[in-house]
């Protein structure tokens, strides 16, 4: 016995550093991915137009001057094929976008969303950056990820480009990730204050998906009435929550307290999209919310602690609006520090 002990008297410091070691590893290691490639800065859909290149700068500084970088690991996006686009969008459209685009016509024949030659290439790697995403966050090599990408995607319907936005980045990586890994409930956060339509059109009678939408209202696109829930065995899959002009913290706390942790609680998704729009921003041009980056980082930790309880953590966030390019930057900032946490 005593030899026994001295034994272990020489082996415990032993273990206890090598138990320190692997601490100092796991907290060194990577949690968040980031999807970025200068290429986002290569939509150009005009001067003075507010979804702006600059707004991909934006983000990624944020994210540089509020997460260590020892917490980040970059992620390269890929080009979508026309076969990815398809899971969400109809071949008519696909092809009407990409005429519309490399004919240099300057913007889509199917309303408000401008773009340069270069847009289609851009689309793609923006839908392909998710797609990445998806299978960074399924084969564990990150917790969750950001995607710095541009255009943005949630007013994108099936058969229409709108609103700034070409393909449903979103969208299409959640299909994805149901079709390529099996996984069967996907929820979608979209705090953009727009309402996403796109979105919610796409999976209107899909109950495979739930889709949570805080908006302004009135407001574009005009749809998101609490009395949109779902279609057919999907009703009540869709949750909107209009907010007034002027609302802020406390609506949107209050809507994701009162009406996203209830719904999660019957429906358990197994894996999470935010739709991260930062246009509810106080000082955005567009919005007209009272919003805060340590707002939006409460509600990044709302649906972190979903996705914990529910989804083994796995939430991939996706950029959609936000256009003044400071509060962007605190904003997305504040979200991916609270996401690498
Ligand atoms: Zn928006």
């Amino acid at each position: 016995m005593v030899c026994g002990n001295l034994y272990l008297s020489f082996k415990v410091p032993v273990m206890v550093a090598k138990i320190e070691k692997e601490r100092e590893v796991a907290e060194s290691t990577a949690v968040t991915g980031l999807v970025c490639d200068p290429i986002y800065r290569e939509h150009q859909p005009g001067v003075r137009h507010p979804e702006s290149p600059e707004r991909y700068d934006a983000a990624i500084k944020g994210i540089e001057e509020h997460v260590p970088a020892g917490r980040i690991l970059k992620i390269v996006p890929r080009m979508a094929k026309e076969d990815d686009l398809a899971l969400c969008h109809t071949l008519e459209y696909i092809d009407e976008a990409r005429q519309d685009i490399l004919s240099g016509w300057g913007s889509l024949s199917t309303g408000d969303t401008d773009v340069c030659v270069k847009s289609y290439d851009v689309a793609l790697k923006a839908v392909g950056g998710l797609l990445n995403a998806v299978d960074a966050v399924i084969e564990k090599k990150v917790r969750n990820v950001f995607c710095a990408v541009r255009p943005p995607g949630h007013h994108a319907t099936s058969e229409r480009g709108m609103g700034f936005c070409i393909f449903n980045n979103v969208a299409i990586a959640a299909r994805y990730v149901q079709k390529k890994y099996g996984v069967g409930r996907v929820a979608i956060v979209d705090w953009d204050i727009h309402h996403g339509n796109g979105t919610q059109d796409i999976f209107y009678e899909d109950p495979s998906v739930l889709y949570f939408s805080t908006h302004m209202w009135p407001f574009y696109p005009g749809t998101g009435s609490s009395s949109e829930r779902g279609g057919g065995t999907a009703r009540g899959t869709k949750i909107n929550c209009p907010l007034g002009a002027g609302s802020g913290r406390k609506e949107y706390v209050d809507a994701f307290n009162e009406k996203l942790v209830p719904a999660v609680k019957n429906f358990k998704p197994e894996f999470i999209f935010i739709s991260a729009g930062f246009d509810g921003m106080a000082n955005d041009p567009i919005g007209r919310h009272l919003m805060t980056a340590a707002d939006y980082a409460d509600l990044t930790g709302i649906v972190m602690e979903i996705a914990s309880k529910y989804a083994s953590g796995r939430i991939v966030s996706a950029l959609e609006g936000g256009y003044n390019l400071s509060d962007l930057a605190a904003s997305v900032g504040a979200h991916a520090a609270i996401l690498a946490k």
